[in-house]
């Protein structure tokens, strides 16, 4: 009955089409998107490489076999690897390239013997829906295991257990054309739902990944957008932007808000004798040190060179004097053995959350400024408030 609504040849042509499109796409970002950004060239060829077997595949009696099925097998492995590989590169893992096509060569001849030798479509079926079964089940693992893990990853995941799910149900329906000759069981209803099934899959599977790598690419250019790229703290910008809210918060609900400014001790004369490299290496020890005694809503920004802001929500002044202290002992005395010992000054300043005091976030900051700079002046390695 289905038959007499869609003709499967038109339907897989359809779908083959749209998949293409898919690849089209595929290989655009594959072309455009940042380097670290990788398998969406592996993914373009798949999808083509899956599209041609289908297409073959549905071609049989019109084709000789060697096109409608041994070629259309082959491509059909090698197209399904490929989304392992593009997935595997995506991870920033390298594939193996060299067990995987054995396998498949094994396979391939395995259906040559059972196309030519023994006759045996059922044979034929059979092993390739266990190969599926195998391919779809890795990519599964690997799309769940994708990062960020978002809807792109876990549209993946479903796309590829349902792959898992239409093999297994393909060997479940073997039995069913027992009887009937090889020509007419590869022509059946089954097998042409069967293709038909994959050229769908392949269109939800690229869909997936195109999704997954926007996730990527979207997370990149935020992290790009609001990070020093040599620390990772939040740059300036950023900063302003959560300390507003902030700001706004602790004023609503008369809550102290606190801010540690600190500087590194003496630093040019630590480029000066190591060299910048070694300076540079100084700052990232005192971000992840210092980011180490921070909880998690605390906020650490870079504002220049070697000084950082801290910002410290709903912490008092005796708590906020603990944690600037904390950091001035730590970088003190537990210095890293490969770096050249340093210090830090710290200043502080709190808000308790009403009005009189500083009038907005920037003047918070300008007086821990202000206390900064009474450290330094005090002989620095200390905390002022
Ligand atoms: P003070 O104790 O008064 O803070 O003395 P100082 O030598 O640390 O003085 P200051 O804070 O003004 O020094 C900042 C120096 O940091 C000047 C600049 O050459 C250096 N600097 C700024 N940015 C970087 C950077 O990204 N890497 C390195 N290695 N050095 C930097
Ligand atoms: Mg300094
Ligand atoms: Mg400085």
């Amino acid at each position: 009955m289905l038959t007499e609504i869609v003709d499967p040849r038109t339907f897989l042509l359809v779908a083959n089409l749209l998949g293409m499109f898919c690849a089209l796409v595929l290989w655009v970002q594959a072309r455009s998107f940042p380097d670290d950004i990788n398998g969406l060239g592996d993914w373009a060829l798949a999808v083509v490489l899956i599209g041609s077997a289908s297409g073959l595949a549905s071609m049989r009696g019109i084709f000789a076999d060697v096109f409608s099925i041994v070629v259309a097998s082959t491509a059909l492995l090698l197209g399904q690897y490929l989304l392992i590989v593009g997935l595997q590169r995506y991870a920033g893992q390298e594939p193996r390239w060299r067990p995987a096509l054995d396998g498949i060569g094994a396979v391939v001849i395995l259906i040559v013997w059972l196309t030519y030798g023994s006759h045996s479509y059922q044979g034929r079926i059979f092993i390739m829906s266990l190969a599926h079964m195998g391919l779809f089940s890795i990519g599964a693992v690997l799309a769940w295991r994708a990062k960020p893990t978002g809807i792109g990853s876990r549209f993946l995941t479903a796309f590829f257990v349902l792959g898992v799910l239409v093999a297994v149900w393909r060997l479940t329906t073997l039995t069913v054309a027992v009887d009937q000759s090889d020509e007419i069981f590869d022509r059946n209803l089954i097998q042409q739902v069967y293709l038909g099934m994959f050229s769908l899959g392949v269109l939800g599977l690229s869909v997936g990944f195109i999704l997954l790598t926007n996730e990527r690419l979207r997370a990149e250019l935020e992290f790009m957008a609001t990070r020093d790229p040599m620390t990772g703290a939040l740059n300036r910008r950023a900063f302003f932007a959560q300390a507003e809210v902030e700001w706004a918060r602790s004023m609503r609900a008369r809550r102290p808000l606190a801010t540690i400014a600190s500087d590194i001790d003496f630093f040019k004369k630590v480029n000066d004798t190591y060299g910048h490299h070694v300076g540079d290496l100084v700052i990232k020890d005192f971000t992840s040190r210092a980011a180490q005694m921070l909880r998690l809503p605390d906020v650490l920004a870079r504002f220049g060179g070697e000084e950082f802001v801290i910002l410290l929500p709903d912490t008092g002044l005796a708590e906020a004097r603990k944690v600037a202290e904390r950091i001035r002992g730590e970088i003190e005395i537990h210095r890293n053995k490969e770096l050249p010992a340093y210090t830090v000054s710290i200043g502080l300043s709190v808000a308790q959350g009403e009005a009189g005091q500083a009038a907005d976030i920037e003047a918070l900051i300008a007086e821990a400024d202000a206390a900064l700079y009474r450290a330094k002046q005090g002989g620095r390695n200390r905390v002022e408030a």
